[in-house]
């Protein structure tokens, strides 16, 4: 199967996501890009259909909706954690159905604790209405509930994906066989690596103006982006991460403010 994921919102700034005892942006991108690896690893094509910076709500959805149209997908899937109330797992599809498995997602996600609080109308949001694939977004827990937000401390990102991963293909990810050392050194590099972009989302250095604290190599491409409107500030700058500095550089080579 050809399979779209999105980790929900976008990383920081504009259009992120929720913020209680756990942080949905950051959560959504733990939980989605372990679901990518094992679906690959089941041998499914997988499309990251994350966006990580955007100047508006609006903007994000649209360039999410744009990534999951740009080819044929089987299967569209945005990774979500609620927030306002509530606890435990829910799914939105067209008109609510079981469509794409998510009865099984959310029985699978229920076998780890957390309540079913069932599959709802989802009509009214827009990866669902705009994404041309059949489309469901998963609501993993709650972030500003006590009891699922230390269950999912508890369990871990890699569960929470194991359960979904079930959900969708009816097959347990594989299980892992003992590591070499070759595959341990490349593990912990990826766990590394990971560990450093947790860290900049939870500590970012900020850059808030295009001066010479910001990067000289971001500098243009940042300028090019507020000058066309496309970014804007509020009363304390510009609020770009290391991570926001490069994404920009790489659309802007990619023409994408042309
Ligand atoms: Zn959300």
């Amino acid at each position: 199967m050809r399979i779209g994921i999105n980790c929900g919102h976008t990383a920081t700034g504009p259009g992120s996501g929720a913020v209680g005892i756990l942080n949905e942006s950051l959560e959504t991108r733990a939980v989605g890009y372990a679901l990518m690896e094992k679906l690959r690893g089941l041998g499914h094509t997988v499309i990251d259909c994350t966006n990580d910076l955007a100047s508006s709500v609006s903007s994000n959805l649209s360039q999410i909706t744009a990534l999951a149209n740009a080819q044929k997908l089987d299967a569209f899937y945005s990774i979500h954690f609620n927030a306002g109330g509530g606890r435990g797992s829910e799914v939105y599809t067209m008109g609510g159905e079981d469509v794409l498995n998510t009865a099984r997602i959310l029985e699978s996600l229920s076998q780890l604790g957390f309540p079913n609080r069932g599959i709802k109308e989802g009509a009214n949001l827009y990866v669902i209405r705009r994404t041309a694939a059949p489309a469901a977004l998963i609501e993993v827990c709650f972030v500003d509930n006590e009891e699922d937000a230390s269950l999912y401390q508890r369990l871990g990102p890699e569960q929470i994906a194991d359960a979904i991963c079930r959900g969708i293909t009816g097959t347990n990810p594989e299980e892992k066989e003992e590591l070499t050392m070759t595959q341990y050194q490349e593990l912990k590099a990826a766990i590394d690596a990971l560990t450093q972009k947790v860290q900049e989302l939870n500590t970012p250095m900020i850059y808030n103006y295009i001066d010479e604290n910001m990067p000289e190599w971001a500098r243009a491409s940042v300028k090019k982006m507020v000058d066309k409107g496309i970014l804007k500030g509020d009363e304390n700058g510009l609020g770009l991460t290391e991570s926001d500095l490069r994404h920009i550089v790489w659309n802007d080579r990619a023409g994408l403010y042309d």
